[in-house]
């Protein structure tokens, strides 16, 4: 256990964040392509490949669809458990999302339309060079994204030299048995908008978490309310929470490349001007159908992360309150937004309110 505060972190790279990055957000995808390719050249009829697009198709929509009535149903019970009925998850919310997927899409069209025309390529390229089109311009993205977690993530790390105390490190560990995943504790210059009340845990290195928590909460808490906080991210640990975003960046990012395969497929319809349907009908059938499972799983899965950011913060919630009580987390989530220049408000109708309310009610139940 690493407790000085005169190493650096600055020069380290976090290996296992780059290795678990890459792996969901860059092979898989480039994986499912490849193999993609690989069987529209072996298939080489425009129909068997759609129609294998189509049941490969099946499983993220089956998955998306499940976290999707899991998260909603999920948040709705706690909702209602408190009656913050403004945080009850809405079908107008999935239109919005579904129609955010289009408008992306359209927008995308545009821009390859416009490379396309400049470059005159639509005449020479089969379907699964479209395949391979989407995949480079989704990994282009995807690079882009990994390399701006990292560089924000060692910014980060760079401003974490003051270390926890070791008579808290050592309260929290003697008691809390899953704080072994986490190794280091450290004030940091953590400023996270909106939801995050300015702590969090990241991987770093080999197979290790670390826990920043904002530089104001050494001055401002108590022992008591910084071990609440503390367990508050061993929560977020315990329930595998960093892994879990890797897993839906992969599928977003496998979703990404069919999204612009769908776009390009009909761009290269509508310029040799034809439409979905002036072709063979099972054509038509097998694409439409392909357009629909991708949109509704992006839906889906869009609607998912916005609901589970609002769920792993109760879960983690839970953890510390089974931990340190109900009582002492929700009145250190209430004092929290005073301690630090934040936006973060609370009140009544705020994620805040919503959480203190939880834990209060929980603690009404106990008495
Ligand atoms: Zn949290």
């Amino acid at each position: 256990m690493f407790r000085e505060s005169d190493r650096s972190l600055g020069v380290s790279l976090p290996i296992s964040d780059v290795m678990l990055l890459t792996l969901y957000f860059f092979f898989y995808p480039l994986f499912a392509g490849l193999s993609f390719i690989f069987l529209g050249v072996l298939l080489n009829n425009e129909i068997h490949y759609l129609l294998f697009l189509d049941l490969i198709l099946i499983f993220p929509f089956l998955f998306t669809g499940l976290l999707f009535y899991q998260s909603f149903k999920n948040l709705r019970d706690y909702a209602l458990e408190v009656k913050y009925f403004h945080f009850i998850p809405s079908w107008y919310e999935m239109g919005l999302h579904l129609i955010r997927q289009v408008y992306y899409v359209i927008f995308v069209g545009f821009i390859l339309t416009i490379i396309l025309r400049v470059f005159n390529i639509i005449e020479i390229l089969e379907p699964w060079d479209y395949l391979g089109l989407s995949i480079i311009i989704s990994l282009g993205v995807q690079s882009y994204f990994l390399v701006k977690s990292i560089i924000n993530k060692q910014e980060l790390l760079s401003t974490a030299q003051e270390a926890v105390s070791s008579e808290i490190i050592d309260q929290v560990e003697l008691n809390h048995p899953k704080s072994q995943m986490i190794s280091e504790y450290r004030f940091a210059d953590v400023q996270l908008p909106s939801l995050f009340l300015s702590a969090g845990v990241m991987s770093y290195g080999w197979k290790r978490n670390i826990c920043l928590i904002s530089r104001y909460f050494n001055w401002k808490l108590t022992d008591e309310e910084l071990i609440a906080v503390i367990l508050h991210e061993i929560g977020h640990i315990a329930n595998n929470h960093i892994k879990k975003s890797y897993l839906i960046g992969g599928t977003e990012a496998f979703l990404r490349i069919m999204r612009i395969f769908c776009v390009f497929t009909g761009l290269i319809l509508l310029m040799q001007e034809q439409t979905i349907f002036t072709l063979d009908p099972i054509f038509s059938l097998l694409f439409i159908n392909l357009i629909f499972l991708v949109f509704l799983s992006s839906a889906f899965l869009s609607i998912f992360h916005y609901y589970r950011i609002f769920l792993a913060e109760i879960r983690a919630d839970d953890y510390s309150a089974m931990a340190i009580g109900n009582t002492v987390l929700a009145d250190t989530l209430r004092k929290l937004p005073s301690t630090i220049p934040s936006p973060v408000s609370y009140n009544q109708s705020s994620f805040l309110g919503f959480r203190v309310a939880i834990l209060r009610q929980r603690a009404k139940k106990e008495k």
